[in-house]
């Protein structure tokens, strides 16, 4: 048994002859720029997730960045996210001059904490970007609602969280990535929609900034060889796009063999009282990028797991006021104990749409062994 942290090897073997014909598909037409399959995507994703607008992109990091050029900021405004993220989240916001203001998260489901969003705007305030980390949706009805009363614009940074919906007090769903005005996501091979290099998209709800966000995305231009607005070169290759339309059909099973891997892990590790297990609130679907932990002893237990031929880790170490590129250039209104203490103590177990049943009862049975070995 090779246990995998990810096993994108295993899935592409399931689905080997479909994503082959589709790349030489591609490769055949000779059109690598702006395919066909370019515009079949992103209209089967928009299909999928109820969005108006689908704007493909080059990577996640990019559909972040052109959320943000398409607002008009100025250097100075302030961006509010979660002090607990991957750092692109950050990076785009102080690439662009603008101030990432920090809030802390939950220390239940790792999003970020309304209440500290609400306690850190101030008159420089023009956005907002909750992250559904791990696959569980930030509480987008208070962070939508705070958005309002402060006339602020929400960006979802959806990269890990593609497929799982958010559930209104009214009854109401919708996916997590159309309930900002503007939700980016990303292609990167590990995330649960993943191709074969680098993609991204952005999500809006509102066509005027759907033209914009799709002109940023191509050197500004609308008309060929005019350019109105000062943009970047950001294309998702036809090559990924192909891929992903065979993917996309299969995203929900997916998404269910990562929910039942997710279920099995429950059951196996309830009782060890030294691990929390991640928590699914009622406001959202877990998709289950990865399943995450919270142990006081991580990095011992990381070194004996890895001992026992068993990966996992670390997402992430460092908090983002700890990272030297933005330790000078985040400014906090709140203090964020949660996101502090999570760095040292989460530890992300294997997840992927390949996991066994019999690799999942040995990780749990030699967590349960170390909890033994590591008593009191
Ligand atoms: C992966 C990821 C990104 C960046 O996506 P890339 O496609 O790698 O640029 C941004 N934010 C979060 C939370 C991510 O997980």
């Amino acid at each position: 048994m090779e246990i995998q942290m990810l096993d994108l090897k295993g899935q592409y073997q399931n689905i080997k002859d479909e994503i082959d014909t589709a790349i030489k598909g591609v490769i055949d037409s000779c059109h690598f720029i702006n395919g066909h399959d370019v515009d079949e995507f992103s209209k089967e994703l928009g299909k999928y997730i109820s969005s108006e607008n689908v704007v493909p992109c080059a990577n996640g990091t990019d559909a972040l960045q052109i959320a943000l050029m398409s607002l008009d900021l100025k250097p100075g405004d302030e961006v509010i996210l979660p002090a607990f993220t991957y750092a692109a989240t950050a990076e785009v916001v102080a690439l662009l001059g603008l101030v990432p203001v920090l809030a802390d998260v939950d220390p239940g489901t790792y999003n970020i904490l309304p209440a500290d969003i609400e306690a850190s705007v101030s008159g420089k305030t023009k956005a907002v970007m909750p992250v559904h980390l791990f696959g569980h949706s930030a509480d987008m009805e208070p962070i939508m609602d705070i958005a309002k009363r402060n006339n602020l614009y929400v960006i979802e940074d959806n990269a890990q969280a593609l497929g799982a919906r958010y559930s209104f007090s009214n009854g109401a769903g919708k996916y997590c990535g159309t309930i900002g005005h503007i939700g980016c996501t990303s292609f990167f091979p590990s995330k649960n929609l993943g191709c074969y290099g680098d993609g991204g998209a952005i999500f809006t709800q509102n066509e005027s900034l759907s033209q914009k966000l799709k002109m940023i995305a191509n050197h500004g231009q609308r008309i060929k060889y005019q350019h109105d607005l000062v943009g970047c070169n950001s294309r998702l290759d036809t090559i990924q796009a192909a891929v992903l339309r065979v993917k996309l059909k299969y995203l929900n099973q997916y998404t269910r063999s990562r929910q039942d891997a997710a279920s099995r892990y429950m059951g196996l590790l309830r009782n060890v009282d030294e691990i929390v297990l991640p928590k699914e609130e009622l406001y959202s679907t877990h998709v289950y990028h990865q399943f995450t932990i919270q142990v006081k002893k991580r990095d011992l237990l990381k070194d004996y797991l890895e001992s026992k031929g068993i990966p996992s880790m670390i997402y992430y170490p460092y908090p983002i006021e700890k990272h030297a590129a933005f330790r000078t250039r985040v400014v906090k209104r709140v203090e964020t104990p949660n996101a502090l203490r999570l760095a040292n103590e989460v530890l992300s177990l294997p997840m992927h749409t390949e996991l066994k049943v019999e690799e999942q009862i040995y990780i749990s049975e030699t967590i349960k062994e170390f909890m033994v070995k590591n008593r009191r």
